[in-house]
């Protein structure tokens, strides 16, 4: 048999990047029982009592969640919690954090969007009031530019009288963000609305305000990455499989990274958007070593469900963040929970990928039987699903490969796979 060489290799070049805070974390939550999907990803500071305010609340919005929605549902009816993240930390002290959280069910008229903010100074170890950022004698003005504004912004959505007696020097304003420029202040639905509205927020600039902590502008570095293929010979001759890891980036990664590395074997990440700026140094290895990224959406929403104008955001706010960070555009798509229509394939630009082996390491704990499952009546050409948000997934992952390798099979990511079938096709 004829056996063909193709180009590829990946090497990236770097100028004046920006390493972020090391010991930043996103944690990761994902299931899908028969009625319930669950998606939440939300930051971990390494703050204690910050950490512990946050996953308090995570766990109270899960917990209720199942509660009210695992027992309700007929078999055809379906429910969706989707919880994302803001994050940001400002003159390296002051944390600000937004939680987003979105259910969406069959026994819902409208989906339930809900936020709620964090800010925590690191240094004097406490949470912040808008009381602790702007000084009193500004306060006057703080109302009477966030009433103009929130008239001017959402006028046919306010309710006038919800709002005269809500937006108030005395009221606490206890959702808002801020970084070197903006005061952000964030109202739920039903607040100062009608509750069928969405989330609104009004950005003031501090400028307009007097400030009473001291924050100091930051420059921002702009970042040239380049992406370049060289050289990887592939051989058509030989068993394949390809490797996929969803979900992440996470803390796990860059030992997932390693362990391929080590036994020259190359993976297919599909990676969720609001987590590859957390994990940079991650992303930039994963291309390095010669993996191949995906797009998993933005944050995991249930993508059959949503809109063409919110299904775009999801991918493309994910194509430009990979490409900011790594240089590299990702070709293919794994769409969240499997979930996939002829409607939703029609609305991608970017080739679906599924899967043909399951290893189901979201599920189980024991590392054993991932390890049965990814490598139990495995062929050429298969595509194994992992996901690279647990520890055991890499334990697993140590004792798959040599296994794999000793059935003889060689570890391609997935344009290689599908390349080397394209190849095979041709030289029949
Ligand atoms: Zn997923």
């Amino acid at each position: 048999m004829k056996k063909y060489i193709i180009i590829f290799f990946a090497c990236i070049l770097m100028t004046g990047c920006g390493k972020k805070d090391v010991s930043k974390n996103i944690n990761t939550i994902i299931e899908k029982e028969k009625n319930i999907l669950v998606g939440i990803n939300y930051p971990v500071t390494n703050i204690k009592a910050l950490d512990h305010t946050i996953e308090k609340n995570i766990n109270s919005i899960y917990q209720k969640f199942k509660s009210q929605y695992n027992t309700l549902n007929e078999l055809h009816e379906q429910s969706e919690l989707n919880i994302d993240y803001y994050y940001d930390v400002i003159n390296n002290r002051y944390h600000n954090i937004t939680l987003h959280t979105f259910i969406n069910s069959s026994n819902l008229a409208n989906p339930y969007h809900h936020i709620k903010s964090y800010v925590y100074d690191q240094q004097n170890k406490k949470f912040l009031t808008i009381h602790d950022i702007l000084t009193e004698d500004s306060f006057l003005q703080f109302v009477s530019i966030l009433k103009t504004q929130l008239i001017k912004k959402y006028g046919e959505c306010i309710l006038l009288d919800k709002l005269k007696g809500i937006i108030t020097p005395d009221y606490n304003y206890p959702l808002f963000t801020f970084d070197t420029e903006t005061l952000t202040i964030y109202f739920n639905p039903g607040e100062i609305t009608a509750s069928y509205c969405d989330i609104i927020d009004i950005e003031i600039p501090l400028s307009r305000l007097q400030v009473k902590i001291p924050i100091n502008s930051e420059l921002k570095t702009d970042k040239v990455i380049e992406f370049t293929t060289n050289p990887r010979v592939l051989d058509i001759s030989k068993k394949v499989i390809a490797l996929t890891f969803d979900d992440g980036p996470s803390k796990y990664t860059k030992e997932i990274l390693d362990i391929l590395n080590e036994n020259h074997a190359y993976a297919t990440f599909f990676v969720i958007g609001n987590k590859v700026e957390i994990y940079q140094d991650t992303m930039q290895k994963m291309v390095q070593l010669g993996n191949e990224i995906g797009n998993h959406s933005y944050n995991h929403k249930w993508l059959t469900k949503l809109n063409q104008t919110d299904l775009e955001e999801q991918i493309t706010k994910t194509q430009d963040i990979i490409k900011q960070i790594t240089g590299y555009t990702p070709t293919i798509i794994r769409p969240t929970y499997g979930s996939i229509s002829q409607k939703l394939r029609k609305q991608l630009s970017l080739d679906v990928i599924m899967w043909t082996v399951d290893t189901s390491d979201w599920k189980y704990k024991s590392i054993d039987r991932i390890v049965k499952n990814a490598t139990t009546n495995i062929k050429d050409l298969d595509i194994i699903l992992m996901h690279d948000t647990h520890e055991r997934t890499v334990s697993a992952l140590k004792k798959i490969i040599p296994i794999l390798k000793e059935q003889g099979f060689e570890f391609v990511t997935i344009s290689e796979l599908k390349e080397i079938q394209q190849l095979r096709k041709q030289a029949k």
